[in-house]
C-alpha cells in the first residue's frame, strides 16, 4: 500500500459580496431570508454570497489533499454525504487508486438516481483531494498522472460583465479589454437591454479582433435560440452557451446544426453517460466541464470523449475559493484542445486572498499551477469564513 486514507473531513466556506453573483437585482428579483435570490431570466436560484464547500483528505503518514465543490444551495446536504457516506467508507483505503474509488463511490448510489445532484458534487471534491494527494505522495503535479501537461498557459476568457445598464457594461469590457484580454463573455441572464443591443454595443466598442460570446443560461425554446443565435452571429460571436434546457439533447442538436457558430455546454454534466449522447449527437461544438462537478476522474472521461469527436474544450469556473479552478487547469493543460478557460473576475480577488498557489491570470492567460498534486492549497485566511 503507497499510504491509506485517515480521514476525509468537510468546511463549508461562506464570504460575503456587495452585488450579488451575475450583477445587481434586476426587476421584481429579492433576497430572501435564507440570504438566496431567484434570477428572474433563467428562474434558478442563486446565493447572495459566494459558497462553497471545501475538502481536506488526511493520510496515515501525515499528507493533506484537497479538493473542492460547490456550496450554492443547501451546503450541509453535501458535507453531510461526505460525513455520512463517503468518508466511513474510504478510510484506510490505498490512495493509489483515485479513479477506482470515484467509480467504487457512484456504484453506492447509482441505482438510486444520485449520478449527479449534491452526491455528484460530494464524489468530485473528494476525487480531487484523492488526485490531489496522491500527486504529493508522488511529488509530481496532477497533469503528470493524466498522461502529461501540454501547455503551461491557457487563454482566460471574461465571464460576465455584472454592472447595470449599456454604457457601464460596455466600460467595464473596455477595461478588461486594456488588462490584455482578448475574449469576453456576457450573460443573457441579466441583458436588461437586450442580449442583441449588448452584443451591438460590446462590438462596436471592443472592435472587430475581440472575441465575444453569450451564456444564454437555458433560457430559450430552440426556435428562439436559433433566431437569436443567427442575429448574434452577425456580429462575429465566437460561441453561444447552453441555449436551451439541458435535458433536450435533440433540441440541443437541432440548434447547433442551425446556426453557424458553435454551441457550447457542458458545466451541468457529470460522467460519461451524459457526456456521450450529446457528443454523439453533435449538440455541442466546444465541451465546458465543470471540474466541482465533475472531478478530476469525470473531467478526464468528459475531455477524452470530447477528443474522440474532436471538440475543443473551454472549461467552466464557477464560484469557489479556487481550490478546483487549481484542479480545472491541471487537467486542463493535458486535454487535446483547450481553446480557453472561464475566467471570473468577481471571485478572482477570494482566489488570491485564500489560495496559495503558482496559478495566475494575467494579460489574458491563466498560468497553470506548478508544484505536486493540483499545486494549491487554502491560505490560513480562509478559516475566518468556514462557517460549518
Ligand atoms: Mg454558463
Amino acid at each position: 500500500m503507497l499510504d491509506a486514507i485517515r480521514g476525509i473531513e468537510a468546511f463549508i466556506v461562506e464570504l460575503p459580496r456587495e452585488t450579488p453573483y451575475l450583477g445587481p437585482l434586476g426587476p421584481g428579483e429579492t433576497i430572501n431570508r435564507r440570504g438566496y435570490l431567484v434570477r428572474a431570466g433563467n428562474r434558478t436560484l442563486y446565493p447572495s454570497t459566494d459558497r462553497s464547500l471545501l475538502v481536506k483528505v488526511t493520510t496515515e503518514e501525515g499528507l493533506v489533499g484537497w479538493g473542492e465543490t460547490y456550496g450554492i444551495v443547501a451546503p450541509l446536504a453535501v458535507k453531510e454525504l461526505i460525513a455520512d457516506v463517503i468518508a466511513p467508507l474510504l478510510e484506510g483505503r490505498d490512495i493509489a487508486a483515485p479513479a477506482a474509488l470515484h467509480d467504487e463511490m457512484f456504484d453506492l448510489q447509482r441505482v438510486r438516481g444520485m449520478s449527479g445532484g449534491f452526491f455528484g458534487d460530494a464524489l468530485a471534491a473528494v476525487d480531487i483531494a484523492l488526485w490531489d494527494v496522491l500527486g504529493r505522495r508522488l511529488g509530481v503535479p496532477v497533469s503528470t498522472l493524466l498522461g502529461g501537461a501540454r501547455r503551461e498557459r491557457i487563454p482566460a476568457y471574461v465571464s460576465g460583465l455584472p454592472v447595470a445598464g449599456l454604457a457601464a457594461k460596455c466600460d467595464m469590457a473596455l477595461g478588461f479589454r486594456d488588462q490584455g484580454f482578448a475574449a469576453q463573455k456576457f450573460a443573457a441572464v441579466v441583458s436588461h437591454d437586450g442580449a442583441l443591443a449588448e452584443m451591438a454595443a460590446l462590438r462596436e466598442v471592443l472592435g472587430p479582433e475581440h472575441r465575444l460570446m453569450i451564456d444564454m443560461h437555458w433560457r430559450n425554446t430552440v426556435p428562439e435560440a436559433i433566431a437569436l443565435i443567427g442575429a448574434l452571429a452577425r456580429h462575429d460571436l465566437a460561441f453561444a452557451e447552453a441555449p436551451i434546457a439541458p435535458e433536450d439533447v435533440e433540441g440541443l442538436a437541432l440548434v447547433a446544426r442551425a446556426v453557424a457558430v458553435p454551441v457550447a455546454g457542458g458545466e451541468e454534466w457529470r460522467g460519461t453517460a451524459d457526456w456521450l449522447p450529446r457528443l454523439q449527437a453533435r449538440a455541442i461544438g466546444i465541451a465546458q466541464p465543470e471540474m466541482a462537478r465533475t472531478g478530476i476522474t469525470g473531467f478526464l472521461r468528459a475531455a477524452t470523449l470530447a477528443q474522440a469527436f474532436a471538440v475543443p474544450l473551454a472549461p467552466h469556473a464557477t464560484v469557489g475559493i479556487g481550490i478546483f479552478l487549481a484542479a480545472s487547469l491541471q487537467a486542463a493543460s493535458t486535454a487535446w484542445r483547450c481553446d480557453w478557460h472561464e475566467w471570473q473576475h468577481s471571485i478572482w480577488d477570494a482566489t488570491r486572498r485564500f489560495v496559495v498557489s503558482e496559478m495566475d491570470c494575467a494579460a489574458g492567460f491563466y498560468s497553470v499551477p506548478t508544484g505536486n498534486g493540483i499545486g494549491a492549497e487554502p491560505a490560513d485566511a480562509v478559516w475566518d469564513f468556514v462557517v460549518g
